[in-house]
């Protein structure tokens, strides 16, 4: 049971752990901060939130758990901010897409020593959708949440965020800030670099209105993620450029492969590739 809840930005993944948290009965309070008006009204109007205020210090004020739910870009200037205000029970988590970066933003803010009741966290689900109103209370069931413990996270903290999560109904897993900022580079940023490029690609061509008229289910499923908020994923991109680095390095060694196999009309090494490629999706990712 959390006596206080601290959501600081209240949107899509903010907003739905507390949705889902209250509807549970397991928060007695939930308070919202933010920096928009009329979502944290909307947030109050939907009942994600108990107490709304434009004050990080009066947020985290008696919290017993302080979740930052703000862009990852944005969450060193609001560490510095609610710093001297936390209270001595107080846990403090992320929901950041990028874990390095927030370890450093803590380490920054704590001069250097990162505090026993920090744990970073990042809820693997989300939508293109963004705001209070994008808010659901099963958003995490059944899907995973990755806990990251920083060495110097405690015992009973990374106890507290665990139980938290698995409240909502997600599976939690733990593993560590580099092996997690190096999987979701392939698994989630690769790929979201993959639809905005080609999405761009289209962009830039003067027939681009003609050949959406021609785009049907395939295309609508390779780009649905290009949709996604753009200041989100510069954020992203920037904040985990070495791991993504390397994964589009790879993705560009692999379409150097293809180009070479169109240029020596290998069509046996194309039929090879997608019989690997489709029996590796069978076997990970079944048809539903
Ligand atoms: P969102 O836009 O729905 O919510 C962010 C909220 O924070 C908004 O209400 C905004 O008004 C507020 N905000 C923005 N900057 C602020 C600031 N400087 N101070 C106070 N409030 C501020 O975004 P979201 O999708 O909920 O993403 C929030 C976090 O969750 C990000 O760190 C993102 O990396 C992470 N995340 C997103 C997804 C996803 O798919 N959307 C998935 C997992 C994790």
């Amino acid at each position: 049971m959390i006596q206080r809840l601290a959501i600081l930005g209240v949107g899509l993944i903010g907003g739905s752990l507390a949705l889902s948290l209250k509807q549970k009965g397991l928060v007695g309070e939930v308070v919202g901060f933010g920096r928009s008006y009329s979502n944290l009204q909307e947030a109050l109007n939907l009942g994600i939130i108990d107490r709304a205020t434009a004050s990080a210090a009066e947020a985290v004020k008696d919290a017993d758990m302080v979740v930052m739910a703000v862009p990852i870009a944005s969450m060193r200037e609001l560490l510095v901010e609610i710093k001297p205000y936390l209270s001595a029970n107080a846990v403090l988590t992320d929901v950041g897409s990028a874990k390095g970066c927030w370890v450093e933003d803590v380490c920054h803010v704590w001069q250097g020593v990162f505090p026993a009741f920090a744990v970073p966290a990042h809820p693997i689900a989300g939508a293109e959708k963004s705001g209070a109103a994008a808010a659901l209370a099963d958003l995490y069931q059944g899907r995973k949440v990755v806990i990251t413990p920083h060495d110097a996270s405690d015992a009973k903290s990374i106890q507290r965020v665990t139980h938290m999560w698995k409240a909502t109904g997600a599976d939690v897993r733990h593993m560590t800030v580099a092996e997690h900022d190096a999987t979701f580079a392939w698994t989630s940023h690769l790929p979201h670099l993959l639809s905005f490029a080609l999405v761009d690609l289209f962009s830039q061509r003067e027939d681009v209105a003609r050949l959406f008229d021609y785009t049907a289910g395939g295309f609508r499923d390779f780009t649905r993620i290009a949709a996604s908020d753009p200041t989100m994923w510069r954020d992203i991109v920037q904040l985990n450029a070495p791991a993504i680095a390397e994964a589009l390095a790879a993705y560009q060694a692999q379409l150097a492969d293809y180009a070479d196999l169109l240029a020596k009309e290998d069509w046996q090494g194309f039929s090879d590739a997608f019989k690997r490629a489709k029996a590796t999706r069978d076997t990970f990712l079944p048809p539903l």
